[in-house]
């Protein structure tokens, strides 16, 4: 079986061919700026050189009918027809609590994630228009669902309630949600088997650290709690996101300044977090260069960051009642030997300590911890297109 996995933004679009077989990923690629000047898509064949294509995108059907033509051409080509696509899988955002797995996509399923467009406004439209395109071009294909909220509607009531009015639960649906939860499970899993254990024994702390940042607690296979919560906005502080602040500040910073919600919002989720404090970037990368040259908002930038996921291991190891493994992944978490060496140390206290040679490492699955550390440490790179494309095969398998 070969699986579409798509990720559709409001301007761009991120798709996988998998063949199943072997799980070997045939194409991959991006399109950028959908229905901007400038549109391309850039796709990368397994077996030949890259190919960019420059055309006016003007919407989402238009990219997956150009990607179709790209993985079906003849030269960077890698399938000899659409015929060979057997089913496609959608990464969504926002499943609220209809969604507690991945399903199907049927009219009764659209119906349900049209109703939870009013908690995803940016993330949901788009995903949903690629799911219509999809519909239009592929007629007849089985599609998927893979939604980043699912993995985390595990969470006890005490742990994704906030301290509001019941109301604001039940009729306007505010709770904790959750995001990334795709890629919680995939490495908690992948942890589970380095260790040698069935996940159902083992309590795992996840840090999925890139631009969007979060930490989940996984205890026996189950999601308990998660940094992120009504949006991504909560939780670790990440690249633009200010992560957790006091309520009380969008309100003071609209009174202040004259800033209306909208122009708070944007403040608090663009301008904010490793940005808005180094005054550098959002990058990581950069924000490591500039601190090394003596530049003290990026030092700071930093220490917030790895104060921040630290605090949050604590909280966690307390919520599930001790930790067995923490997991590093994403972006940062991949790839920074510094913010992991800085997260971790000043966690001796649970028995955990790296070592600095096997912490020496990006982007590959790799145990960090020291020989004989009570809790294991670990780098795993995430894969949801993988956890997506598996899952749309589990569902389309049984149809
Ligand atoms: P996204 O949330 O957009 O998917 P990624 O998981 O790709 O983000 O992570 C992107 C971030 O990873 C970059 O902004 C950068 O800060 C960080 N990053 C990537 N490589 C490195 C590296 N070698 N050292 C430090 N940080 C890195």
């Amino acid at each position: 079986m070969k699986v579409l996995v798509i990720n559709c933004g409001s301007s761009s679009l991120k798709y996988q061919l998998i063949d199943m077989r072997d799980e070997q990923v045939l194409a991959k690629g991006l399109v950028e700026r959908i229905g901007l000047d400038g549109a391309f898509l850039t796709h990368y064949p397994y077996n030949s050189a890259k190919k960019v294509f420059r055309q006016d995108i003007p919407d989402h059907k238009c990219a997956i009918g150009l990607v179709i033509d790209a993985l079906t051409a003849s030269g960077h080509g890698v399938i000899s027809s659409m015929d060979e696509i057997n089913a496609v899988g959608h990464r969504v955002v926002h499943g609220a609590e209809k969604f507690k797995s991945s399903v199907l996509v049927t009219e009764e399923m659209l119906a349900t994630m049209e109703e939870c467009v009013e908690l995803a406004p940016l993330h949901n439209p788009p995903n949903i228009m690629g799911i219509r395109a999809c519909q239009g071009l592929m007629p007849g294909v089985p599609q998927v669902g893979v939604f980043d909220t699912a993995f985390h509607q595990t969470m006890p009531a005490y742990a994704f309630l906030y301290g509001l009015p019941y109301e604001a639960y039940e009729r306007y649906g505010i709770r904790k949600y959750g995001f990334h939860g795709t890629s919680h499970r995939y490495v908690a899993e992948i942890a589970a088997s380095m260790i040698g254990r069935p996940k159902e024994d083992i309590r795992i702390i996840t840090c999925h650290l890139g631009n969007g940042a979060s930490v989940a607690a996984v205890k026996f296979g189950r999601s308990i709690d998660t940094s992120m919560g009504f949006t991504p906005l909560e939780g670790l502080v990440m690249g633009t996101r200010c992560g957790d602040i006091d309520p009380a500040i969008p309100a003071f910073l609209m009174k202040k300044t004259g800033m209306d919600s909208s122009a708070v919002d944007s403040y608090l989720n663009k301008k904010s977090g490793l940005l808005g404090i180094s005054g550098v970037s959002s990058d990581l990368r950069d924000i490591e260069e500039a601190a090394m040259a003596g530049n003290e908002r990026a030092q700071i930038a930093i220490d917030i960051f790895a104060y921040n996921v630290r605090k949050y291991i604590g909280a966690y190891v307390a919520a599930m009642g001790g930790v067995d493994a923490i997991v590093f992944t994403a972006g940062v978490g991949e790839n920074s030997i510094v913010m992991r060496a800085k997260i971790c140390s000043g966690l001796e206290y649970l028995g955990l300590t790296i070592d600095p040679v096997f912490n020496n490492v990006r982007g590959q699955a790799q145990e960090i911890s020291s020989v004989g550390s009570r809790v294991r440490v670990f780098v795993i790179p995430t894969n949801e297109e993988l956890v997506i494309a598996r899952d749309t095969r589990d569902i389309v398998e049984h149809l």
